[in-house]
């Protein structure tokens, strides 16, 4: 008889270090590691082909480094999640001994993991979860009766308190196995990855070092450059810890080291930056703490009763980056070249569908999954509900965007606007955040809407839908 293996099974931890399952796999046995592509499922989650590539190109690169501490990675072509049953079926006769993942919070992931588990048991394979995507887990934060916060400040509060006491733990990359001969079943194997655009480096040893430059170098001026597009001014880290390739207790490790001094001060840029990891684990307690939303509903219920537009024109504007609002525009095409943008433009353009267009937000939300190369699905909600103000923010509705004095204020040379928006490369700083009539002239759109008007509109939308 064979030694018994372990399993570790790869979905939102796509890394060697501070890997849980791995981590724990390779103490106890004889490790092999397992990916599932499965575009179908990935398809109905609208996940960005930029991702899906990311994803693979990353799994691509991970066989190598699982290979260098002994642990054969096999990687799978699936369909949809209803597939992994099968996979582990025919990995049974291998002489499984126990299967290690990290927990994933949305729905089908969870309908995924009980039918995998409902298998497993009936053949004495033990089940190995791990629930470390945040900094602290889900209902390990919570207030004095035991609940959710549902605002953000006072979670923060709890949170640092939580992180004083007891501080984040990472764990250390395995020390190599002995080398493994494997008869795998037959499966198809993963489709190679394609071209990925951009500066995206995939080995695990690049992106911890992006994160340690940040920390090094940036993130002292994080709080004063954070919200200029057209400045390097924030970590670029969030694509990596879409897909687990960072973890977050990573980073919080390694601003601990590199800004020991400032991380105290509450208005230092290490504070600031910190502050934004907790929004990221806020956004995932709470989806855990409401599973409606993962269903897209409203976290304020009164407004599933706003009569949203429908017209699709003005979507479609949008998308293409054709409002006729440069800010808007440079954000959308942004996103549409490169499958990023910048944390102040999202909240820009969040703004500008629901309170300028009145468009539903979910068309936004889903529109931006589909495009985002770091598309995640608690801090893409969380994102749009703030923006339209149906979520869990302090904040009331009749706070909203103006386009232009935005743009003036986080663009103001017009810089960004100019790189995404070559119609207007010629016209000066003064002009180019509110371009018209000239712009005609370039081929730049006119104004799809009135702000003014919209504004008014919006504040009525919101009233109506409260009385
Ligand atoms: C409408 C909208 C949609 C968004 N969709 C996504 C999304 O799909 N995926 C995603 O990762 N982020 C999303 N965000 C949050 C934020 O815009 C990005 O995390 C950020 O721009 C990533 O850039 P960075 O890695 O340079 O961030 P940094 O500024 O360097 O921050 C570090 C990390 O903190 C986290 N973070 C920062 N801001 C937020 C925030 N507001 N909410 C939650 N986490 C945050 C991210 O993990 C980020 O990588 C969205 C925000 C809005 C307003």
């Amino acid at each position: 008889m064979t030694t018994a293996l372990q399993v570790v099974w790869l979905r939102s931890d796509l890394r060697c270090y501070d890997n849980a399952s791995l981590h724990h796999a390779m103490q106890q046995g004889p490790t092999i590691a397992l990916f599932i592509a499965s575009p179908l499922s990935w398809q109905q989650h609208d996940m960005a082909m930029l991702k899906q590539n990311l994803l693979r190109r990353r799994i691509e690169q991970m066989q190598q480094e699982l290979a260098s501490i002994g642990v054969p990675l096999l990687a799978i072509e699936g369909s949809d999640y209803s597939m992994a049953v099968d996979v582990f079926a025919k990995l049974l006769p291998l002489n499984i001994a126990a299967v290690h993942c990290e927990v994933e919070y949305e729905l089908r992931e969870q309908q995924r993991d009980a039918s995998v588990q409902q298998l497993l048991v009936r053949h004495q394979v033990a089940w190995c979860s791990y629930d470390r995507l945040c900094g602290f887990a889900p209902g390990s934060i919570t207030t004095a009766d035991g609940g959710m916060y549902k605002v953000f400040t006072p979670f923060k509060r709890n949170w640092l308190q939580r992180y004083h006491q007891t501080g984040v733990t990472v764990l250390p990359k395995p020390k190599p196995q002995p080398a493994m001969e494997i008869e795998w079943p037959e499966l198809p194997a993963m489709q190679p990855a394609s071209e990925l655009p951009g500066d995206w480096p995939v080995a695990e040893v690049a992106v911890l070092e992006r994160m340690r430059d940040f920390c090094q170098q940036k993130v002292q001026q994080y709080k004063t450059q954070r919200d200029f597009p057209a400045i390097d001014g924030t970590s670029m880290i969030s694509p990596y810890l879409a897909i687990g390739l960072l973890s977050v207790r990573q980073c919080i490790k390694r601003l601990e080291l590199e800004a020991a001094n400032t991380l105290q001060q509450a208005d230092s840029g290490a504070a600031t930056w910190l502050s934004e990891l907790i929004w990221r684990d806020f956004y995932k307690h709470v989806l855990v703490a409401w599973p409606n939303l993962i269903k897209h509903q409203a976290f304020q219920s009164y407004t599933s009763a706003i009569r949203w537009s429908k017209d699709e024109a003005l979507f479609t504007a949008w998308c293409e980056g054709r409002t006729g609002y440069p800010l808007v525009d440079a954000a959308m095409r942004q996103l549409n070249q490169t499958g990023w943008m910048h944390n102040r433009l999202r909240m820009v353009v969040a703004s500008f569908l629901v309170k300028d267009l009145h468009l539903d937000w979910r068309w936004g939300e889903r529109y931006f999954m589909s495009r985002l190369i770091d598309g995640d699905f608690a801090a893409n909600n969380g994102g749009w509900q703030w923006a339209a103000s149906t979520g869990t923010d302090a904040v009331p509705y009749f706070r909203i965007f103006n386009p232009v004095t935005q743009s003036k204020r986080f663009d103001p040379d017009g810089d960004f606007i100019r790189k995404f928006v070559p119609e207007l490369a010629d016209v000066s700083a003064k002009r180019i955040h509110w371009p018209h009539p000239v712009a005609a002239d370039c081929g730049y759109p006119a104004p799809i809407v009135d702000h003014a008007t919209a504004r008014q509109r919006t504040l009525e939308l919101y009233q109506d839908a409260k009385s």
